[in-house]
């Protein structure tokens, strides 16, 4: 037995994956990281592959950036986890700062916790005790986009509206508003799909926002939901639909922070700043698992009181701000100044753009969305009418085993193949993903 064999076996023994059915797991043969450099990862066979989704949406500059290794060495060398429960730290106190610096103006406090579920339960508890604390307890409902996606956890599936995610969970879960998904393939080709959906939250606001405590949505793309691109305008109208009836914006830039959109935040390019801002995933530039978020005065300040009143915010998790994930968070920012981050994600979500223009022609591709380095593929059954590959052809899945054959990782959503790439890919890296993902849909779908 080779040791990639010998790894595999334990692996299919005791590691139970998420998101995974894991009887058809082991037929897959999985691949076995080992290491990584740059832009790309290395399985236990030495075999390299670029890392297309990174690493589940997450890497920025790169693995193994020597200025974020120093960091977390540097901070090892000090501690590795004290508490924020009772105590404060110099690199959550540094990156707060940070945060409030770049995030959009009025966000000025940061609550931190651990992955983007817990930012958005955060955000949630926070805006049902404000409205108590407020005086306005009956403002306990939240309004949420269909195809929603905003964690794992018992709340955040709650506002979840995808069904293969959620449908199994209702039971379990609080009821939520829903706000229709205003599809790209609608607006893009005239149907005022806006409109529409900007109205219908009209007439909800108008009809349940005296008892809704906040809209949560993903700005500017919904990216479990297939990378649904939102047409222009969307999150100003729903931003402005919330001012007039005094309900609670939260933004989940889980995804779409640290500049996968085209700009650091989503939210900059609508001209929003919501009351909540939920943050993880590419904070630490991948490194390690951190969250936070973000809130105005106005909704800090309701939490504020005589200790006997019982206005804390009662929540909090062990490794909260953990100094580790914080120094690897404070690397990561620097870097987007140092190396001009943002401007080069502009260039390669252009060459990325040109790239897929042939992909856009295939036979098997309703349609190709993209909004800076997020993408979605979508394969279908036939173009015209966009008829659907059945859930168990596992289509996008073949897709994306047929690029791993070509050298790239992928993780596709259902029929949807993910194209997410770090930022700091290169022009040439770019070019050859978009290559590779031709040639592997055509080797896929026969066309
Ligand atoms: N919100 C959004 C928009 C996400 O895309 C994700 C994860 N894909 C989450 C929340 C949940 O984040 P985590 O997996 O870190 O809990």
């Amino acid at each position: 037995m080779t040791r990639e064999e010998a790894l595999r076996a334990d692996d299919a023994a005791h590691v139970w994956h998420p998101f995974t059915q894991m009887q058809a797991w082991p037929e897959d043969a999985p691949l076995v990281i080992e290491r990584a450099e740059g832009n790309h990862l290395i399985d236990v066979e030495g075999r390299r592959y670029f890392d297309g989704v990174s690493s589940l949406w997450v890497t920025v500059h790169g693995h193994r950036r020597r200025e974020i290794d120093e960091a977390v060495r540097a901070q090892l060398d000090r501690v590795a986890h004290t508490t924020l429960l009772g105590l404060a730290s110099v690199p959550s106190i540094e990156l707060a700062k940070r945060l409030v610096e770049i995030a959009p103006r009025g966000l000025t406090k940061v609550f931190y916790s651990d992955s983007g579920s817990t930012a958005v339960e955060v955000a949630l508890k926070m805006a049902y005790q404000y409205w108590r604390q407020r005086g306005r307890p009956e403002k306990a409902r939240f309004a949420a986009l269909g195809e929603a996606y905003h964690g794992d956890t018992v709340g955040s599936v709650s506002l979840g509206g995808m069904d293969l995610f959620h449908a199994t969970f209702r039971g379990l879960l609080f009821p939520v508003e829903r706000i229709p998904t205003p599809y790209s393939y609608r607006w893009d080709k005239g149907d005022d799909a806006l409109q529409g959906a900007l109205d219908e939250a009209e007439r909800l606001f108008a009809a349940k926002g005296h008892e809704l405590a906040a809209l949560v949505v993903e700005p500017l793309v919904q990216g479990a939901a297939g990378m649904i691109v939102h047409p222009p305008g969307f999150l100003r109208g729903l931003a402005e639909l919330c001012r007039r009836h005094d309900v609670l914006l939260v933004c989940d830039e889980v995804a779409t922070g640290f500049g996968r959109t085209g700009t650091m935040f989503a939210v900059e390019q609508e001209g929003v700043t919501p009351d909540l801002l939920c943050l993880a995933k590419g904070l630490t530039g991948g490194y390690l698992p951190l969250a936070v978020t973000m809130a105005t005065q106005r909704i800090y300040d309701a939490f504020l009181g005589d200790v006997a009143d019982k206005r804390t915010f009662f929540h909090g998790h062990t490794y909260t701000g953990n100094p580790l994930a914080c120094a690897a968070a404070l690397a990561n920012l620097a870097l987007f100044e140092t190396e001009r981050t943002l401007e080069r994600a502009e260039r390669i979500a252009a060459v990325l753009a040109e790239g897929l223009a042939p992909v856009c022609r295939l036979a098997h591709v309703g349609e190709v969305r993209q909004k800076g380095l997020m993408i979605g593929v979508e394969l279908v059954r036939e173009r015209a009418t966009k008829a659907e590959y059945d859930y168990g052809d596992r289509m996008g899945h073949r897709v994306c085993l047929a690029m791993r054959s070509r050298g790239v990782i992928l993780r596709p959503l259902g029929n949807v193949v993910v194209l997410m790439p770090p930022l700091s890919t290169t022009v040439e890296e770019a070019r050859q993903l978009c290559a590779s993902l031709r040639d592997a849909i055509i080797e896929v779908t026969g066309a």
